[in-house]
């Protein structure tokens, strides 16, 4: 038993299935949650490209908030600091007489190397530290093979996976969390500002409104399971691209640690048990077990998925190119399925899983450009960014990743005629197209330039020259 324990939490921005939060709160007299942001996340990276972009941060922000409304709730408070974990972390443990700081562990190199230090930092000043697992939907100690043993092909890791191990069941939400008495300062909220952000353009345009926090997960689990019964036919309908119900949109809040996937899966299994069985029910576990997949990669390989040869250690014949990954990433490359995906992304830091396997795939496939960058760009405008999810995506349309096959390529055309056929998912987002006709839209390069002049598009300014960037790229 501890008299005082520090629970910092990470992408774990939740109070339900929450392991450190769970057993700080049965070992421990008091609590005092952190949450700490770290200013190396706020950074400028390669391109300069923002490390975290608005949509992200605000999201982040918005959960942060609920994460301490949800403790206010159950007696308890979160201590919001800005700083690096390793050091201020130790410095508040020390300040107010905590014995131990109880955290989640993370896979990548980053975040490990954030803990070790805190882990010394820790240890110098006599507070114990205690990692948990707590991210997969498999824990790790249940796994049927060693980590660093994961199949290399998803389909093995999958089957092994349901064969052998099991579930665990979700942690409860802690009763009563006690803060010390003394805990005056807590800290405020940051603002966008606070980064350098700007605050983002709420889009008209936007299927859903996303916001941060562990209260609107839940909310959305019980909207697409429970109200709107869309489980049932998520099968179906998972490889949409336009509107709110296509597929779950679960990553955000998965992404953040909002939602648990332990919970998912329980209230899977409730649906299946109060309402149908069916593929599609099955399909959203398959789905978190691709998650689980990248993380356990991600974690088997170390530093590798971030370098250019991914896991394959395949020779650097990337083009660099930053006009072209420009263009791609503004939406500006002239092939409207891909422009449209990127406006999306851009305007609101959400794409559909359809959209972005073809956006990756023209970056890495038409347009040569060294696959790193596209993730880069994932990374700062994805309000669901993943650090394994993203990077272990991007190796695999990159062909360096666990893909058996050698090449994943999509063609364009092909995939906008297949999930889009009418084009009306380019009329809602490329709108100065949409008197195009059928599917038409999606080829305004071809038209003949009588009917281009009739249909008055806009080439050379907001949507400039698709003829001649098509040709040339291709
Ligand atoms: P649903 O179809 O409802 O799926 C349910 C859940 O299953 C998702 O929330 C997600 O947690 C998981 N899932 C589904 N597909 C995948 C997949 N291919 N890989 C891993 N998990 C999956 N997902 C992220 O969560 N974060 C990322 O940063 C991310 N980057 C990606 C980058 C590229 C290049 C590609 C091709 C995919 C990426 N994905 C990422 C995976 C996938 O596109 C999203 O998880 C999905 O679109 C989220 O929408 P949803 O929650 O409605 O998914």
């Amino acid at each position: 038993m501890f008299k005082r324990v520090v629970v910092w939490f990470r992408n774990d921005l939740r109070v339900h299935d929450h392991a450190p939060l769970f057993f700080a709160a049965e070992k421990a007299g008091e609590l005092i949650p952190v949450y700490c942001f770290d200013p190396r996340n706020f950074k400028k990276v390669s391109l300069g490209i923002d490390k975290t972009g608005n949509h992200r941060a605000k999201f982040l922000i918005e959960a942060v908030d609920n994460l301490r409304s949800n403790l206010q709730s159950l007696g308890g408070d979160l201590v919001i600091i800005q700083g690096k974990p390793e050091e201020v972390l130790v410095s508040l443990a020390k300040k107010h007489d905590a014995e131990a700081i109880f955290f989640s562990e993370e896979v990548t190199a980053e975040e490990k190397e954030v803990e070790l230090q805190l882990e010394q930092n820790a240890w110098k000043q006599g507070i114990k530290t205690s990692a948990y697992w707590q991210s997969s939907l498999y824990h790790i100690q249940d796994l049927p093979f060693p980590v660093n043993q994961t199949p290399e092909v998803f389909t093995q890791f999958r089957k092994e996976c349901e064969k052998f191990a099991k579930v665990q069941a979700a942690l409860p939400v802690p009763k009563k969390i006690n803060l010390p008495k003394n805990m005056s300062d807590l800290g405020d909220l940051p603002k966008l500002s606070t980064f350098g952000l700007k605050e983002p353009d709420l889009s008209s345009r936007a299927v859903l409104v996303f916001k941060g926090g562990e209260t609107d997960g839940i909310r959305r689990l019980q909207t697409y399971f429970w109200e709107q019964d869309l489980l049932k036919v998520y099968k179906e309908t998972r490889n949409g691209l336009l509107g709110a119900d296509y597929s779950s949109k679960f990553s955000a809040w998965l992404s953040l640690g909002c939602l648990s996937p332990r919970y998912i899966y329980e209230e899977v299994k409730r649906y299946e048990k109060e309402r149908k069985k069916n593929q599609s029910t099955y399909w959203l576990i398959f789905e978190l077990i691709w998650r689980d997949y990248f993380r356990f990669i991600c974690k088997k390989h170390g530093n590798k998925v971030f370098l250019l040869g991914g896991i394959k250690n395949n020779v650097d014949k990337w083009s660099r190119n930053e006009n072209h990954f420009w263009k791609w990433a503004l939406g500006q490359t002239g092939i409207p399925f891909i422009d449209a995906n990127m406006r999306e992304l851009n305007e609101t830091g959400f794409m559909s899983n359809r959209g972005r396997q073809n956006v990756a795939s023209f970056l890495v496939n038409d347009l040569g450009i060294d696959w790193r960058w596209g993730a880069i760009y994932f990374e700062s405008q994805l309000i669901d960014y993943d650090v394994c999810s993203n990077w272990g995506n991007w190796m695999y349309v990159a062909g360096v990743g666990n893909d058996p096959r050698e090449n994943r390529y999509f063609n364009i055309m092909r995939q906008a005629q297949n999930y889009d056929r009418k084009g009306d998912y380019i009329r809602h987002w490329i709108p100065e197209l949409a008197d195009i006709p059928g599917f038409d839209i999606h080829q305004p390069f071809e038209l003949p330039t009588s009917l281009l002049k009739t249909y008055k598009i806009a080439l050379g300014s907001t949507y400039p020259h698709p003829l001649v960037k098509y040709k040339a790229w291709i």
